[in-house]
């Protein structure tokens, strides 16, 4: 029998709770609104003592955190939310309080590497070795798997807030980021769109100007991660991105930025395969942390 597998995908707005062997067999699932750490870990804890109790002994738990993350494990914070802004949460430790809890292996990374990592196994990245995973909702950020592996290096990676050109004459809003003002994130997020139009991005007409400049500011930063990182496949959800009409503006705008000088057959003749929505679904976070916790049962096996 497959081990049963217990997911976190831990959001700025709602936890996701999972319980699956993988996306063909989920057993149990649940969402807690984010309000305190103590209350909302508690949920947590409650609902996966539950499952235990109904499904059989959970083998391992995954986590996929909004950020900034310690997701080094030999460091003193590791399993750590860090610097966030939301009130109560800057310094919360995640993973402490659920190992102690639960007593389960227990991997942790941020939510975007999370579900990249449920992409490549089940999704819309499988067999490739090089791709990045992209969320734009509330922020923009993005998970990146490099030679196989999810990148950490010095901290993790932060593709929401690089800096990208804007045109003032074409776009007055001066960004939203608290740090950068016009990063990507600050230009592109849907608080962004929300701001810059005065309603809020899925009240916004499919035709709406809106997409168009959204589609510029998210080709900019796809052009920067294509030729830093020689991704083979871009994977972008998050709620911005369930308007499907943004997908064919994203790809020729990123085509026409590049110009012709990526000579890839991925890109210039099947960009419909080489930019797309994640295989997953909605999913993609909560079965990537149960991508993690699979991944942390084979290492303690
Ligand atoms: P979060 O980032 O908080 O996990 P979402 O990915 O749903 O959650 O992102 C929320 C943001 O996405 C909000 O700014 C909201 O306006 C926008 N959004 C949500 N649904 C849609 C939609 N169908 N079309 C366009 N924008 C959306
Ligand atoms: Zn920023």
């Amino acid at each position: 029998m497959n081990p049963l597998y217990a997911g976190l995908e831990a959001g700025g707005t709602k936890f996701n709770c999972i319980a699956a062997t993988g996306p063909n067999d989920i057993r149990a699932e649940a969402r807690f609104p984010t309000t305190t750490p103590a209350e909302t870990l508690g949920r947590v804890i409650e609902f996966f003592r539950r499952v235990q109790a109904e499904h059989g002994p959970l083998a391992a738990l995954g986590i996929g955190s909004f950020g900034p993350v310690d997701p080094n494990p030999a460091s003193p914070t590791f399993g750590y939310i860090t610097t966030t802004p939301k009130p109560g949460w800057a310094q919360a430790d995640i993973v402490g309080p659920l190992r102690a809890a639960l007593g389960l292996p227990t991997a942790f990374d941020t939510d975007v590497n999370a579900a990249a990592l449920g992409e490549w196994r089940w999704g819309a990245a499988q067999g490739l070795d090089t791709f990045v995973y992209l969320t734009i909702g509330t922020g923009i950020g993005g998970g990146v798997f490099v030679n196989g592996q999810l990148v950490h290096g010095l901290i993790h990676p932060e593709l929401g807030h690089i800096l990208i050109p804007r045109d003032p004459a074409r776009d007055p809003f001066p960004g939203f980021c608290p740090f950068h003002g016009d990063c990507l994130e600050g230009l592109a997020a849907g608080p962004a769109i929300e701001r810059r139009w005065g309603a809020r991005a899925e009240t916004l007409p499919p035709d709406h100007p809106a997409w168009e400049l959204e589609a510029h500011y998210l080709a900019l930063g796809l052009v920067s991660y294509i030729c830093t990182l020689s991704p083979q496949r871009i994977i972008l959800g998050g709620g911005v991105m369930s308007q499907p009409q943004i997908f064919p503006l994203l790809r020729a705008e990123t085509q026409s930025l590049l110009n012709g000088y990526i000579q890839a057959p991925q890109i210039i003749e099947h960009s419909d395969t080489y930019i797309v929505p994640p295989g997953l679904g909605a999913r993609a976070g909560m079965l990537g942390a149960v991508a993690l916790a699979e991944n942390e049962y084979q290492k303690s096996a």
